[in-house]
């Protein structure tokens, strides 16, 4: 996707601080940090909604979670844990149409989410 600004950041075309990175998968820290940690986890496919998943992509989506499980263990997060949240579609806050998780951790976590 040309202008999909998630597929630049798998280009390497736009910055960014990447934490994890496979063949499947991208982890980068989100620009606006909404806890002390907050790293996006992406498949390196485009792919615009949770929607679209199709059982092709079970694999990457299985790596995905893999990747946040490592992404957690490298940031120390083992004993506290952490938080992964996906929004699908605008109704629940999906601004980014390229599949991503975020990874939250490193403050209290209120619940149920707002
Ligand atoms: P969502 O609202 O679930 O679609 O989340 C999109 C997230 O992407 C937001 O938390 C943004 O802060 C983050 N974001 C947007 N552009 C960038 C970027 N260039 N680098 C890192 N994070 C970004
Ligand atoms: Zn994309």
């Amino acid at each position: 996707m040309q202008d999909c600004i998630f597929c630049k950041i798998v280009r390497k075309e736009i910055p960014a601080k990447v934490v994890y990175e496979d063949e499947h998968v991208i982890a980068f820290n989100d620009i606006h940090p909404q806890a002390p940690v907050h790293v996006l986890l992406i498949p390196k496919k485009h792919i615009p909604t949770l929607f679209d998943l199709t059982v092709e992509d079970a694999e990457t989506i299985s790596r995905l979670h893999l990747a946040a499980a490592e992404v957690a263990r490298r940031l120390g997060l083992d004993q506290k844990g952490f938080r992964l949240v996906a929004n699908c579609l605008e109704g629940a806050g999906q601004v980014v149409f390229h599949v991503h998780y975020h990874l939250l951790a490193g403050r209290e976590l209120g619940w149920p989410p707002g």
